[in-house]
């Protein structure tokens, strides 16, 4: 069994770790590695790592930076099979699926390569008489980045990029469900031409992230995970001074009107709700079936949720794998059970399926609970597994007034043939990112991704123009040269001439 270690100053390092934590293999069930969980001095070694890279990385032309991210995509681009197998192995999404992340990833890597327009200022000459104003961006100094298992890729590639590409050094703390793949693409960082120290990747718990949330060497935190850290994140972080961006958990609904095409809503449902076993934080987990709509589909949902291949991630034929560990498929399978009890109807029941030849697995098959109710448990809480809930309502605006009353505000979805209703909707939820016919809106590189209420704490959200927002701050200088148009000072306060 082989030890996941830090990646320090350009080179993989135990510091002074010995606390250890079991990284399974999902599909198996059975430990494939073991994971080193930092202590507060190795935050420490890859915060002095990355502060002495800042001093020559801020320095770097856009062009040789630029040069470098370029490098680096080539090298993701080249070795994302690989990257996918990583992902796959240890979270246990199908290859295809983890080939998407790391595409989804590969994107943000992209959009960071059009640094110079993304930090360029502007210019007002002749502001006043002989005077010009202008602004430019620069780095914050150390970032980090704590991120959760469920895109132990593609999510740290939300940060680290656009941060780099802004002259930022970065510290990256990611799951330690899953932590294979930072390793992986440190290694493509230096051979990419990233100096040593510029990139660094801290493993551990929440010893490591504490550490990362006093360091007064850290300028900011990127996190993406669950509500209740998310929240704890924020309120820490804020409290030493940082700026920070938390982007936390999910209940994301879609709305299912009676004029849509409702074979095409059940398909994408299905897709969207048991896709990476649901372990998405923008998986549809609760369909509003409106009026009309709800029997027929129920049906069609329930005949797709029984067709999905579940398998081993590396398996071709798979299109579901199994869900990240023991606890997780306990406590989907706890939640179903509550949701039967509580009154729900079970439609499907993925509880208890077994893989063939992969028998200790932690898979939990497709499952659709019908007649929801709003004060259920496997409503009120993020299941985060393949659990499809149909929660049913009267009209469009009982299923706003529903998606408003939740806590969270990440993603939401509605099917329709109604453009009217479509821009109603969309003007109405609380919600940050609206798919209309799309069930998994996640916005492209540059856009910007981020929730509403519980799904978000801090005002920025994450990669897009946003990004590079959060990762620098501006200076504006407003300049005259005596000489050509000066005019006498006077004490009253300036105003333009
Ligand atoms: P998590 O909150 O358990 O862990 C996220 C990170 O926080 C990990 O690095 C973990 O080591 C650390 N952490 C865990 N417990 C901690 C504690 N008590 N103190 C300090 N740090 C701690 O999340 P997860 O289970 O890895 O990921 C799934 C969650 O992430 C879901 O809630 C999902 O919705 C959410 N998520 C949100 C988004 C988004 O963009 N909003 C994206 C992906 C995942």
């Amino acid at each position: 069994m082989s030890v996941i270690e830090h990646w320090i100053g350009g080179r993989f390092t135990a510091g002074v770790s010995t606390r250890r934590s079991p990284v399974y293999q999902p599909a198996t069930g059975l430990r494939q590695h073991e994971v080193l969980l930092g202590e507060p001095d190795d935050v420490d070694a890859a915060v002095t790592a990355a502060a002495a890279a800042f001093e020559d990385w801020r320095e770097e032309s856009l062009s040789r930076r630029t040069k470098v991210l370029f490098a680096f995509r080539e090298l993701v681009n080249a070795r994302a099979g690989r990257l996918a197998e990583i992902v796959s192995d240890e979270h246990g999404k199908v290859l295809s699926d983890a080939a998407g992340e790391v595409q989804r990833g590969l994107e943000v890597i992209e959009f960071a390569c059009g640094i110079p327009s993304l930090v360029a200022g502007s210019y007002s000459h002749q502001a006043s008489a002989g005077v010009d104003v202008f602004d430019f961006r620069e780095p914050l100094g150390v970032c980090a980045g704590i991120t959760p298992f469920n895109f132990p890729a593609m999510v740290p590639m939300w940060m680290h990029p656009i941060a780099i590409a802004c002259g930022n050094t970065f510290v990256l703390k990611p799951s330690e469900r899953d932590p294979s793949a930072s390793g992986f693409v440190a290694e493509l960082w230096r051979e990419a031409g990233l100096p040593d120290g510029v990139f660094n990747v801290v493993h551990g718990d929440k010893v490591a992230v504490d550490a990362i949330l006093a360091h007064p060497g850290i300028a900011a935190v990127s996190f993406v995970g669950s509500t209740p850290i998310a929240r704890y994140i924020h309120q820490q972080a804020s409290a030493a001074g940082k700026r920070v961006q938390a982007l936390g958990g999910a209940k994301n609904h879609a709305v299912v009107l009676p004029d849509a095409d409702l074979d095409f809503a059940a398909d994408h449902l299905a897709a969207s709700a048991f896709g990476s076993a649901g372990q998405r934080c923008m998986a549809i987990s609760a369909a509003v079936a409106v009026g009309g709509a709800a029997d027929e589909l129920v049906d069609l949902v329930s005949r797709k949720a029984g067709e999905v291949v579940v398998g081993p991630g590396r398996d071709p034929a798979s299109e579901m794998g199994p869900v990240i560990t023991a606890a997780a498929k306990d406590r989907i399978e706890g939640l179903v059970a509550a949701g039967e009890r509580q009154g729900a109807t079970l439609a499907v029941d993925g509880r208890g399926i077994k893989i063939p030849g992969y028998e200790n697995g932690f898979f939990v098959g497709p499952t659709v609970l019908d007649r929801v109710a709003a004060g259920m448990d496997v409503y009120r809480e993020e299941v985060f597994g393949p659990v499809l809930s149909v929660l049913r309502v009267p009209g469009v605006d009982e299923a706003i007034d529903l998606i408003n009353s939740n806590p969270y505000g990440n993603g939401t979805a509605l099917f329709t043939g109604s453009g009217a209703a479509a821009r109603r909707f969309q003007r109405g939820v609380r919600v940050g990112m609206i798919g209309i016919n799309v069930p998994i809106p996640v916005p492209m590189a540059y856009h910007s991704f981020g929730g509403w209420k519980d799904s978000l704490f801090g005002q920025s959200h994450i990669y897009g123009p946003e990004g590079v927002a959060f990762y620098t701050r501006a200076k504006v200088v407003t300049q005259r040269w005596p000489g050509e148009e000066s005019s006498g000072a006077s004490l009253h306060f300036p105003t333009a001439r």
